[in-house]
């Protein structure tokens, strides 16, 4: 009479004995395909074949989105501040002497004169927020991509400097050299030949301009 309790007991027994092992062995394969999905894109970089960019000789891949250091239109920015109100890191600074605003014949802002807009790259993510808001679209992502300094003072581009040079966008001290791979030299004069056709509008916006009132119902 008491030999079925046992029988239940031991077929009890060996039942969870069975799920637990079944559930180990469950974690064990689990846990090496989560391990081997994981590394799925690794293990392939370990068998792709090992490529070198011969950077500067040859030119680096960027991609049409790349956000390089900005360029700047000094000549139509109306000094709003739009820009560094979007700054999440506040790298932007800028002042002027007076309203600016644009001149739709002209295309170019006028008004008070520019003496300052600098951006501190020490800071500065390259996240393009401050791109968006500009209602002039004068600030733009550009595509020169290296730039170093030893100090950080140094990575404070103030961008009426370059404006005086002809210049919308800092050029990295070794693209200032004589001696250039072609691809650096051709980047270097594309950005030198985009602001000589603007230099003097850039050097305008630095100087005080009078401003005509808009002629009543003129719509401005
Ligand atoms: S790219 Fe981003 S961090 Fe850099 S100045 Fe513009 S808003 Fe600021
Ligand atoms: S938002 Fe544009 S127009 Fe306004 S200050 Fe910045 S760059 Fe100039």
């Amino acid at each position: 009479m008491a030999r079925v309790p046992v029988d239940w007991a031991l077929t009890a027994v060996q039942a969870t004995m069975g799920q637990a092992m079944r559930a180990y062995f469950r974690n064990v394969y689990l846990a090496i395909k989560t391990i081997l999905i994981g590394l799925r894109i690794t293990l392939s970089y370990c068998f792709a074949r090992t490529i070198t960019v011969q950077y500067p000789d040859v030119a680096p891949t960027l991609q049409p989105r790349f956000r390089g250091f900005h360029y700047y239109e000094i000549e139509k920015c109306i000094g709003c501040e739009m820009c560094a109100k979007a700054c999440p890191v506040d790298c932007i600074s800028m002042s002027k002497t007076g309203p600016r605003r644009i001149d739709k014949s002209a295309g170019v802002a006028v008004g008070g004169a520019m003496t300052s807009y600098a951006i501190d790259y020490s800071k500065c993510m390259f996240c393009a927020l401050c791109t968006y808001p500009c209602p002039t679209k004068c600030i733009h992502m550009g595509s020169v991509h290296d730039m170093s300094a030893f100090e950080r003072d140094s990575m404070l581009v103030e961008f009426t400097e370059l404006a005086r040079q002809g210049l919308q966008t800092p050029l990295s001290l070794w693209m200032q050299k004589a001696h250039l791979p072609a691809w650096a030299r051709k980047a270097r004069d594309e950005w030198i030949e985009r602001g000589r056709g603007r230099h003097q509008l850039m050097l305008q916006a630095m100087q005080d301009q009078r401003v005509d009132k808009p002629v009543a119902g003129s719509g401005e």
